[in-house]
């Protein structure tokens, strides 16, 4: 059973709070990524998560086992990291089977057994035989895993493995990555900064903002429908619209809706926001078809098959990914709308849910 339970766990550095009285579960056989900006205390939870920082307050399960006081070396645990730690002039195999060698109980025909599975999940058997130093950077990562999970340990972590690694090679790994969690169904918690990375490979993301996990759900999930407007601007490129509204009579308008929402009874006057992801946004050339007026800003840029363009609603600027370039040049009238399961209502920074 390798369910992980953190049990309000905070880590203080003097008086600084890296993370603060975090409660969540990470599944049995899960990959969880926890996906944040730099500084909100990712790279700390795992490393307490590993036992390479003790927690300030609260406790660590893998299990029904409290972990919290015990050295890393007795929490089996795979680990690869930014930099992987290798022998440099050993093979491949060499070093896929070094963890191995201390495995008493595994003898020398299931040893090279589960060397060859990793070689093959990671299509490493081209260079089975290569030394380490002949390898670029790629390699090397893919290497790291498979010595962190061929002892099939029950949890494995990753801290941000792909930093270092170019772009072709980086979409390689993910995929080897993702055929190796899916293959060996360990449970994994997968530092990103990266959303690409996170939305890719997570069974679920913990997102994390100023020590806090701000909402723990499956990545789709988590991009239709954030818990908070940081969410919102975190996840996507460009990130959630948040445009001003206002409730009056029961009624939410704001400049992008035609129709005013129905307010939910219990919405007060706090800082009230309509979210619209910028693909949800449809562009016409003429008024109508319940489209408001708006006026385009900067020049179009079109990026992989889609158009970026940003518009001014009622004195917001608004990023909208349209399917074709608009007829308009910069400062001409353009029209948007926005079908109403696109539209997201945010108070002092929390989605309302609307039934
Ligand atoms: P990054 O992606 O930049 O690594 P992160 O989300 O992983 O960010 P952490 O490395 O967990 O963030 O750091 C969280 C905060 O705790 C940061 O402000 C960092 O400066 C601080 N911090 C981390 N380790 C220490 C330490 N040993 N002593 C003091 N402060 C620390």
């Amino acid at each position: 059973m390798a369910r992980i339970t953190i049990d309000k766990v905070t880590k203080r550095f003097g008086s600084f709070t890296a993370v603060d009285a975090v409660e969540i579960d990470f599944a049995d056989g899960e990959v969880t990524c926890l996906l944040g900006p730099s500084g909100c205390g990712k790279t700390t939870l795992m490393r307490m998560v590993a036992g390479l920082e003790r927690p300030t307050g609260g406790r660590i399960l893998f299990g029904d086992r409290d972990v919290t006081g015990i050295p890393t070396r007795r929490r089996d645990v795979g680990m690869v990291f930014q930099y992987p730690v290798m022998y440099p002039t050993l093979s491949v195999r060499e070093n896929i089977g070094a963890p191995l060698r201390h495995e008493r109980s595994l003898g020398a025909a299931e040893r090279a057994r589960r060397v060859d599975e990793m070689l093959d999940i990671l299509d490493l058997r081209h260079v089975a035989h290569a030394v380490i130093d002949q390898l670029d950077a790629g390699l090397r990562q893919k290497v790291a895993v498979g010595r962190a999970v061929a002892r099939h340990s029950q949890i494995v972590l990753f801290d941000e493995p792909t930093t270092n690694v170019e772009v072709n090679a980086k979409l390689q790994l993910i995929r080897a990555f993702k055929d190796v969690t899916q293959r060996l169904r360990q449970t994994i918690v997968y530092v990103t900064h990266d959303q690409t990375e996170a939305m890719t490979l997570a069974d679920r993301i913990a997102l994390m903002k100023d020590g806090r996990i701000v909402q723990y759900a499956a990545p789709r999930a988590l991009y239709d429908n954030p818990a908070t407007v940081f969410g919102g601007w975190f996840l996507g490129n460009p990130g959630m619209n948040f445009l001003p509204a206002a409730l009056s009579g029961g009624r939410i308008t704001a400049p992008l809706l035609t129709e005013p929402l129905p307010a939910p009874g219990r919405l007060g006057n706090g800082d009230l926001k309509v979210g619209v992801r910028p693909e949800r946004i449809v562009l016409h050339d003429a008024p109508g078809d319940g489209a408001v007026g708006a006026r385009l800003l900067e020049r179009t840029i079109g990026i992989a098959g889609r158009y970026l363009l940003k518009v001014d609603v009622g004195g917001t600027p608004v990023a909208v990914k349209a399917s074709r370039p608009p007829r308009a040049a910069p400062g001409e009238a353009v029209y948007v709308s926005v079908p109403p399961d696109a539209v997201l209502v945010f108070a002092d920074g929390e989605r309302v849910e609307m039934q």
